[in-house]
């Protein structure tokens, strides 16, 4: 489907050429396209905003700053359900679980211990999904794979948690094709996980407004698309890794 420029400067545009992108991808891979769910990723962008793709039929959204999903998720429509897609700090958790179903970065035993405790606490049963930093950039956040190999058995018996797969955040790259490695390496990591533990491990969430597509292609069941769909961020939002104050 062709979509003229005039279509994309509104959100419904946007939806549709990102929808219809991300059939494309499905339909290369011999996916069924209901196997991969688009995440809007909101994070800078107002609650009027996050109405509008309401307004179109998209109903997931996600963000990565506890304070500012707080403010935010309260003006939006009550139909909107919310991922957290951050690094996620232990002090905010208290705060944070409450307000998500779904957390995609937790990135330490530690961090997922602390999680399982407040949850307890709290009543709650969030759904995880666990970060690796596949590439092995010291600048991010994530278990390194050979971590994950030791400390799944530790994490899996953690009761609270629902651990449902994991996630990657690859390096930077101008060409979406360089992604593709670590998506590959994700998707074989989960298998080998999923095959020695017993456990599921069903989701995989990789790709983002440059490279969903080949995410895709490589198994993504959750993409997490912001700048495609909502137009570009401030400068200060486009951090990846940048966390509260
Ligand atoms: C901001 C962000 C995204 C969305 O990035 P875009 O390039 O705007 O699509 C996806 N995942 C994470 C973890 C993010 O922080």
């Amino acid at each position: 489907m062709k979509i003229s420029s005039a279509a994309l400067s509104h959100p419904s545009g946007r939806l549709a050429q990102v929808m219809s992108r991300l059939h494309d991808a499905c339909a290369r891979a011999g996916r069924d396209p209901g196997t991969v769910e688009l995440i809007a990723v909101s994070k800078t962008h107002p609650a009027s905003a996050v109405a509008d793709l309401v307004g179109c039929g998209q109903f997931l959204f996600g963000e990565s700053r506890v304070q500012e999903a707080r403010a935010k998720i309260p003006l939006c429509p009550g139909r909107a359900r919310w991922h957290f897609i951050g690094h996620l700090q232990s002090n905010k958790l208290r705060q944070a679980l409450p307000c998500f179903e779904c957390f995609h970065g937790i990135d330490s035993l530690d961090l997922a211990v602390q999680a399982d405790r407040v949850a307890q606490e709290l009543g709650l049963h969030p759904r995880v999904l666990l970060q690796v930093n596949v590439a092995g950039e010291s600048s991010k956040f994530g278990f390194r794979p050979e971590a994950l190999e030791r400390d799944l058995e530790t994490l899996l018996g953690l009761r609270r948690l629902q651990i449902e797969g994991l996630m990657t955040l690859p390096p930077a790259a101008p060409d979406p094709e360089r992604s593709r490695p670590f998506f590959r390496q994700l998707r074989t990591l989960r298998d080998e996980l999923a095959a020695r533990s017993g456990a599921g491990l069903p989701q995989l969430s990789m790709g983002m407004s440059g490279d969903f597509q080949i995410a895709v292609e490589e198994g993504a069941t959750l993409v997490r698309v912001g700048t495609a769909l909502f137009g570009p961020r401030p400068a200060k939002g486009r951090g990846m890794e940048i966390s509260d104050p």
